[in-house]
């Protein structure tokens, strides 16, 4: 981002050595038995990918997991060395992306497979694939009943090589759902099965997201898949009532004061003219709005943190602003801090608490995060 837009103080915070402290407080808890991926696709959930990968590699993670192969040549150009799987695969045309980079892309159907072995037998080349079954989520990945056709098919394949079998979770932070979850463990197990009865020997066998890891250990196999945990996303995305490992936020959101009126009892502030002061009041403008990612619905129902109190958020959310109710702080000042997410004080808003009042789940609040909002990091980089 340019100068001009690092000088508005509306600045998300990653804490490196939080992201640290999840990784290790979940391998403590999930066990040394399984290898680690760390998933950092959309800019690591919207943390930042690279100065997160960096520490989760020198923290001894063992795989890096993205969406796009783009994703994965941002992290080769950073300096990543540990193997990078491409959870999407790619798409066509981008073989030879793919193999300059190093990236593994996750195998979901035939004509995948087959342009791949294409590409790599006219280079002389053998590649490494994972291929994605589908045990139930029905999404992408050769579909579990399809998986004995599939491993014939790929026998033709001499420039691939499997080096791992994955699948992937619908519901497993639902408890009530843990009869279909099991069943898709022992789909998967069955998939594994025919693809070792016609020869294949996989390094490693893969189910488990963040849910599956911790709750359901039948599930970790040889490696378990990580975004939300260690980003500290634990309120909304594991099952309530289950033991956890203790996670910290690694986003914090904050801003300051840059506006403040004396607004009288009687008049309406903000779009559409939603709120209606009842008293004499003292109105805050800060400068964060739904094009930074502060989501809209949160008009005349979110909250801040001011001097260690919580602030309403009056009217409407706009673009570049919010408008917050402070005649009960009478410390507040322009410049004074403001935030959005984390803790100030005794009180604390999660990425969690956004994504509850605004009938999402906390990864869609921090991926959702804009670039024009600058970004600090702390903690061992
Ligand atoms: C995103 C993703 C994960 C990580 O999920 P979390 O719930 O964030 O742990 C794991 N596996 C696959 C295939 C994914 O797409």
């Amino acid at each position: 981002m340019s100068e001009i837009d690092v000088r508005r103080p509306t600045i998300a915070t990653i804490d490196l050595d939080a992201l640290a402290f999840n990784f290790r407080s979940v391998r403590d808890f999930v066990g040394s038995g399984t290898k680690y991926m760390a998933v950092v696709k959309a800019d690591a959930y919207g943390h930042g990918a690279v100065v997160c990968s960096r520490r989760l590699e020198a923290e001894g993670v063992d795989w890096f997991g993205v969406a796009l192969p783009e994703e994965g040549v941002e992290l080769r150009d950073a300096g990543i060395k540990k193997p990078i799987l491409c959870l999407g695969g790619f798409w066509p045309g981008q073989e030879e992306l793919i193999f300059t980079h190093r990236i593994t892309p996750a195998i979901s159907s035939f004509e995948q497979a087959e342009s791949l072995n294409r590409f790599a037998a006219a280079r002389n080349a053998v590649i490494d694939i994972h291929v994605k079954i589908d045990t139930g989520m029905g999404r992408i990945g050769v579909r579990f009943d399809e998986a004995a056709a599939f491993a014939v098919k790929l026998l033709e394949m001499p420039n691939l090589r499997l080096e791992a079998l994955m699948t992937h979770f619908a519901a497993a932070d639902d408890l009530s759902e843990n009869e279909f979850t099991d069943g898709q463990i022992s789909r998967f197990a069955a998939a594994a099965a025919a693809f070792r009865e016609k020869g294949f020997r996989p390094d490693l066998v893969d189910l488990a997201n963040s849910p599956g890891a911790i709750a359901h250990p039948s599930s970790l196999g040889d490696m378990v898949r990580l975004g939300g945990v260690l980003y500290g996303l634990g309120g909304d995305v594991l099952p309530a009532g289950i033991a956890k490992p203790e996670l910290q936020a690694v986003l914090s959101l904050s801003s300051e004061i840059s506006h403040l009126k004396s607004v009288p009892a009687g008049e309406t502030v903000g779009y559409g003219r939603s709120f209606r002061t009842t008293r004499d009041s003292v109105i805050a403008t800060v400068p964060i709005g739904y094009a930074d990612g502060y989501p809209r619905t949160l008009s005349n129902k979110g909250r801040v943190i001011i001097n260690g109190s919580y602030a309403p958020i009056v009217g409407r959310i706009s673009m570049d602003w919010i408008i917050v109710d402070v005649t009960d702080d009478p410390g507040a000042r322009i410049s004074s801090k403001v935030v959005l997410i984390g803790v100030d004080g005794k009180c604390a808003i999660l990425a969690e608490d956004l994504a509850a009042q605004t009938a999402t789940i906390s990864y869609e609040i921090t991926c959702g995060i804009k670039r024009r909002v600058a970004r600090r990091v702390t903690g061992k980089q």
